[in-house]
């Protein structure tokens, strides 16, 4: 599985996650645009998390599995259904409109 929307229906949860991330102690960066904060996790039954970027790119994060739900799910439990994917990206922000919007507010 390389993408989330293959999981279809088995997709439990998306969660923003505004700050930085750093599993392993290194902190994760977007490979496309060198972002390095504000993602999107999909959380994905039963073990496998992606991060998806401002910018649209998107990849599965081995070291966010089950161990660390916690993260996936957010501080705040706030948890929302989406219809399908696009809704998700759009309703949350992250169909590409906002990309590179992190370092206009830096
Ligand atoms: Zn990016």
């Amino acid at each position: 599985m390389t993408n989330p929307a293959d999981a279809g229906h088995n997709v439990v949860l998306a969660v923003p996650h505004p700050a930085p991330l750093n599993p392993r102690g290194i902190t994760i960066t977007c490979t496309m645009c060198e972002a390095a904060r504000d993602w999107l996790l999909i959380h994905v039954r039963p073990d496998l998390v992606f991060v998806r970027c401002r910018c649209t790119h998107e990849w599965r994060e081995h070291d966010l599995g089950a161990a660390n739900g916690t993260v996936a799910r957010g501080a705040d439990g706030d948890e929302r259904e989406w219809e399908t994917f696009e809704q998700m990206y759009r309703g949350l922000g992250f169909d590409g409109l906002l990309a590179g919007t992190v370092w206009n507010l830096s």
